[in-house]
């Protein structure tokens, strides 16, 4: 089975790709977002709340809905259209495909804050363990778990899945390769370099903090549903792993999800 980690002997270099192509995305988007995005910012330009929709579709829709709970935790089932729809969306963030996005979550969730959990930010150098949250060139894991690989069977053999497994960069390249052809370079980088950016901090962000907003009550936390939508309706997180397979922990992607699902 094919995956993204990159410290596995056994892995080939083509194997290892996904890894190096995701880190060089997150690091060079957020090059761009750096020399490039912060005027934009600075000056408080009027476009950017149109990203900021972008920004939200990316996460909410792309990584939450679909390759989260979708395609990873089989949360509910819904019909080609969506599954179609959905999984182009998750591509355009460029957090991999989905069956590998489902393979790094299903061992984070099986080996949570130990060793073994890829993405854990516990490590002695608290610099070190923020890069392992945030670049797969820093995860770290075996490819023989034979209950994860289990877990990601069924995903595995999903025709649409394994498509957009095969086809996601692709539709990442055509699709802000438009924006950029058709709109130009500003555009190009309110529309993509800075929504892609952000998805990759608020994944981090998740990866380092675990929120866990609505189960606090003090009133510095009244403002928790604003956290919550910033990042990508995950602020439960901790509860979500207490109940994996139930979305409705995920506000307020759930209210999506209870329209599309079959
Ligand atoms: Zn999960």
């Amino acid at each position: 089975m094919r995956t993204l980690f990159p410290k596995d002997k056994h892995m080939t270099k083509l194997q290892r790709f996904p890894a190096y192509y995701i880190t060089f995305m997150y690091l060079g988007s957020t090059a761009l977002l750096l020399y490039y995005v912060w005027p934009f910012i600075f000056n408080l330009d009027a476009r950017l709340l149109i990203t900021w929709a972008i920004v939200q579709f990316l996460g909410m829709f792309g990584i939450n809905i679909c390759y989260h709970h979708l395609v990873t935790h089989k949360s509910y089932t819904t019909n080609a259209f969506w599954k179609i729809v959905l999984c182009y969306v998750g591509g355009l963030a460029t957090q991999s495909s989905p069956n590998n996005w489902s393979l790094v979550h299903l061992t984070h969730h099986r080996y949570t804050d130990t060793d073994r959990d890829p993405h854990s930010p516990n490590l002695d150098n608290p610099v070190l363990g923020v890069l392992r949250a945030a670049l797969p060139l820093f995860m770290s894991i075996t490819i023989s778990d034979s209950k994860v690989n289990l877990m990601a069977k069924k995903s595995f053999d999903d025709p649409i899945f394994r498509f957009f497994d095969m086809t996601h960069m692709l539709w990442f390249w055509l699709t802000h390769g438009a924006v950029y052809f058709f709109l130009g370079w500003e555009w190009f980088l309110l529309l993509s370099v800075f929504p892609v950016a952000l998805v990759h901090f608020g994944e981090t962000a998740i990866n380092c903090f675990h929120f866990d907003l609505e189960r606090h009550d003090s009133e510095s936390d009244r403002f928790w549903w604003i956290w919550n939508i910033l990042i990508i309706g995950a602020g439960n997180h901790k509860l979500h792993h207490d109940t994996p397979r139930d979305y409705k922990t995920d506000w307020p992607i759930d209210l999506f999800i209870d329209r599309i699902k079959t």
